[in-house]
């Protein structure tokens, strides 16, 4: 057999792996597997890759791969869960460069001549990978809080876009039809900007989508740089990544009751600056955990809203101990899950069941929104905008987002640090409702205390 043959069966055996790899990530229980099946392939399509290889510089390629490999394992052992989501957007970003850094080499390869299919590849796999990497950067800095999550919108924003994106395809249309260097590195170019312009109206609110989608084109970019380099295993794998992002994305945009395009095109519709948190002191209630140990003790029915700040104080075990007690004493307690609470999707359930909270007890929003009328006490702990009543004001940035309904329970309970806004930057009403008692503090210490005190 000659190495040629060996490689693609290698890269077919790669592919079966990818695929089982999906399968695997699509749910908690068989997700490690998933992710052993992932590097399995993964390894595969590393070792086949040398097969095919000419003349091949050995030092040139495993600098690299150890440097490149070595930083990936110390960022994973290291990255907190809180900053996973801002991590993977920098990945993203790092695919979306690869692309463009590939098809530049292509295009600057004078040698070799491409025929009309390998230019039309150039052309798309270049433009959306730049476009990939400067929206990853920008997802990134709003993840991270180094740019902010506030949405940044100016006049005409929606004509610059559409002009950037029509001279964006004229170069590469100029490029595809005659090889012009200068038409590649234009639309390049036009890419790169179109990439920061199309991310910075999006709200926080709708940086999950965004996420998904930048996942999305990171996977048609590898497919891209598959075409580019004649690599089936990268044409597989991009495709396999692109459209499970796809699916997610679309998955998200219902759960955040959103339009792909709408969110695409930046804040289609909301009014940015109508709703931002209010500075003005306003007077809530709040308690002390003794207070509310003994509320949640004498309920019947308690319903816990977990969000971003169950993860940035590392909550989970005490809370899964406070509803442990809790149930000891006869109250039904359940977890409400917002399908975008925390930075990722399904940050909670993985929180949740890193302590071992059983499965039973988690029901996702649309199974439990029903269920708030008729609850005695609801405790929000570390969440903000998945329980905004704003969400149901039209012009609000989040306007539209189905949110728990936590406003109906008959009381409500939030634990946060302070009055600051949640990720999108808005006012709650819900802290200032009469029914509702503020325990200020962080999570972990007000939970611990709670337990305590029950
Ligand atoms: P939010 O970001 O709306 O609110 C989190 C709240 O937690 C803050 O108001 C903060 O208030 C509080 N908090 C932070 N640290 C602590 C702590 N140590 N102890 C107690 N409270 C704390 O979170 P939600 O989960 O409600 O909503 C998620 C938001 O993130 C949505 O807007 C969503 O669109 C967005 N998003 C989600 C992604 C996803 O895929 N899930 C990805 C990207 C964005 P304070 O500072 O006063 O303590």
């Amino acid at each position: 057999m000659t190495n040629l043959a060996l490689s693609n069966l290698a890269y077919l055996l790669a592919a079966v792996f990818f695929i089982l790899a999906l399968r695997g990530l699509s749910s908690p229980t068989s997700s490690r597997i998933g992710n052993l099946f992932g590097m399995i392939g993964m390894s595969i399509a590393v070792a086949a890759t040398f097969l095919i290889g000419e003349n091949l510089n050995l030092l040139l390629i495993f600098i690299p791969l150890l440097l490149g490999g070595g930083i990936g394992i110390y960022a994973a052992k290291t990255v907190q869960m809180t900053k996973m989501p801002e991590l993977v957007a920098l990945m993203h970003s790092f695919v979306g460069l690869a692309a463009v850094l590939i098809g530049l080499a292509a295009v600057f390869n004078v040698f070799e001549s491409h025929s009309t299919v390998q230019r039309f590849e150039l052309f798309i796999g270049a433009f959306i990978g730049a476009i990939t990497f400067t929206a990853s950067i920008v997802a990134f800095g709003k993840l991270s809080g180094k740019f902010g999550a506030k949405p940044i919108v100016f006049k005409g924003q929606h004509l610059i876009n559409l002009c950037l994106a029509i001279a964006m395809v004229i170069c590469g249309v100029i490029y595809f039809q005659s090889e012009s260097i200068a038409a590649f590195i234009m639309m390049v170019t036009l890419a790169l900007v179109l990439g920061v312009t199309l991310i910075v109206p999006i709200g926080g609110a709708d940086m999950p989508v965004v996420v998904s989608m930048l996942n999305s084109y990171s996977g048609w970019a590898a497919a891209g740089i598959g075409f580019t380099l004649n690599n089936s295993v990268l044409i597989i794998a991009g495709a396999c990544v692109g459209s499970s992002g796809a699916i997610l994305s679309y998955i998200m945009c219902k759960a955040m009751n959103r339009s792909i395009i709408s969110v695409m095109l930046g804040g289609f519709g909301a009014d940015a600056t109508a709703d931002i948190a209010s500075q003005a002191e306003r007077p809530v209630k709040s308690g002390s955990a003794d207070d509310v140990a003994y509320l949640m003790s004498n309920a019947d029915s308690v319903i816990i809203v977990p969000g971003y700040g169950l993860a940035v104080a590392r909550a989970q075990h005490a809370l899964q101990e406070l509803t442990a007690k809790l149930i000891e004493k006869g109250v039904s307690v359940r977890y409400a899950i917002h399908p975008v609470a925390g930075r990722m999707p399904g940050h909670m359930n993985v929180l949740l069941a890193e302590a071992d909270v059983p499965y039973e007890q988690v029901a996702e929003m649309e199974d439990i929104n029903g269920e708030f009328s008729q609850t005695d006490v609801v405790l929000v702990i570390g969440a903000n905008d998945v329980v905004n009543p704003a969400a149901k004001t039209p012009g609000s940035a989040i306007y539209g987002m189905p949110i728990l309904e936590a406003q109906k329970a008959k009381m409500i309970i939030v634990n946060k640090r302070s009055m600051a806004p949640g990720y999108a930057g808005l006012d709650n009403e819900l802290f200032y409702s009469d029914k509702t008692t503020m325990l200020f503090g962080d999570a972990k210490k007000v939970v611990e205390d709670l337990v305590k005190a029950i």
